[in-house]
């Protein structure tokens, strides 16, 4: 692949862990030049959080040296030349409620690096920060870069006191011999070091010849209020590709779909099929979209059905080519060690809060019996086989990541 068809077409999809005032979303405005705080709204409805999402690309100065040839302006800060992309980059990160936001990527299929934010002025690790390991851990992702923020509080000898006690806490992890990097955002100090580290990132390999998933990520009404009803733009959707290639023209099925009216008890939904129109990757118009990155998508779905995000969660694939709709599943469920929070046995209706693909559900416990749980969803989702799922339970009157597992075979469809 040349080096612009990577950049044109696949980004590194980059998550963010961290605590709530650790400076996470000062991070990803350094690095991208934009704020992510439009989706403070996140949790609103229905327990489904968004992933907020910015994009970047990063470029380098052929002319300079060192990390700071990289950037992602336009100019190059040393000596004002024009960079080259090297790499396209796409920041998922969710101001707002930070618990649910780790456990949304904690089930995320679409996470290839972590940003994980770490603030000096407090010790290492927080509760919160052993957590966010545990997520790091479940995920299995090794480009991890650790950010140490807030580092001119503390002052130098402070700061390498606490970067050793990271470099304790993250032993045996699977993130042992991360990078530490300190860095100011505001001031922009070591942005750079950071830019450089993830364009040397690998691309992860990239299926591109499976039937093509995607997941909705975000779902709009482009349309100004009252707009004459005949010159109406389709809903947009922005969607994160999990594999295969989507292309302009064709036909798309988006399941569980739009949800019926109606009064019986079970909710019922049905598939919208509908066409791409064009298809953006948030700087251009492409072709076709393949894993990496999140793409806005124009259709021809009435834009009643994709205003303030009301298709997210679903799934998006060629019509008749996606998994089945489910609204309650048996798993093995994997308990995480934690000594912070008491041992409590899962009870019959207890709410649970997972994080599956890209969306974060609600659902009861039907069914628990050693470690087999069995799951009854709220809300039916569209889901494949092999899909993590993140589990938080209510333990103190706070969310609190106990474990996890994986959709197998046993999933019951309808
Ligand atoms: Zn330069």
């Amino acid at each position: 692949m040349q080096l612009d068809d990577i950049t044109k077409h696949s980004a590194l999809n980059i998550g963010t862990l961290g605590h709530i005032d650790h400076g996470k979303t000062s991070l990803t405005r350094a690095i991208t030049n934009t704020w992510t705080d439009r989706h403070s709204e996140s949790i609103k409805r229905n327990m489904t959080i968004k992933l907020g999402y910015a994009d970047a690309i990063i470029k380098k100065c052929e002319k300079c040296e060192g990390a700071s040839a990289y950037t992602t302006l336009d100019k190059c800060t040393g000596c004002e030349g024009t960079p080259k992309p090297v790499m396209r980059i796409s920041m998922l990160d969710a101001p707002g409620h930070e618990t649910l936001m780790a456990t949304a990527i904690a089930g995320s299929s679409v996470i290839d690096a972590i940003l994980f934010v770490i603030a000096a002025n407090e010790p290492a690790p927080m509760p919160q920060t052993r957590e966010h390991l545990m997520i790091i851990n479940i995920l299995g992702i090794k480009n991890v870069i650790i950010v140490q923020t807030k580092i001119d509080i503390v002052g130098r000898e402070a700061a390498l006191a606490h970067e050793a006690q990271i470099r304790k806490f993250i032993k045996g992890s699977i993130i042992e011999n991360a990078p530490i990097i300190p860095v100011m955002p505001n001031l922009g100090v070591n942005v750079d070091v950071v830019l450089e580290m993830i364009a040397k990132m690998q691309l992860p390999k990239r299926d591109l010849e499976s039937d093509p998933i995607m997941y909705v990520v975000r779902s709009f009404d482009v349309n100004k209020p009252g707009a004459d009803a005949t010159k109406l733009s389709g809903g947009v959707i922005g969607c994160a590709v999990v594999k295969g290639r989507f292309k302009i023209g064709e036909e798309i099925e988006i399941r569980p779909g739009m949800r019926l009216g109606g009064k019986s008890k079970k909710e019922t939904y049905e598939p919208i099929i509908t066409i791409i129109k064009s298809m953006t990757n948030g700087t251009e118009q492409i072709e076709d979209a393949i894993p990496g990155g999140l793409i806005g998508i124009s259709t021809e779905v009435d834009p009643t059905f994709t205003k303030t995000d009301g298709l997210v969660g679903n799934m998006v694939g060629h019509t008749g080519k996606l998994p089945a709709v489910i609204s309650e599943f048996s798993m093995k469920y994997i308990k995480l060690k934690r000594d912070d929070i008491p041992e409590q046995h899962m009870q019959e209706n207890e709410p649970l809060i997972m994080g599956m693909g890209t969306a974060t559900v609600l659902g009861y416990v039907k069914k628990s019996k050693k470690d087999n749980l069995t799951i009854e969803l709220k809300h039916p989702i569209s889901a494949e086989r092999g899909t993590k799922v993140a589990i938080m339970r209510n333990i103190g009157h706070r969310w609190r990541l106990t474990g996890y597992g994986q959709l197998g075979a046993q999933q019951g469809s309808k």
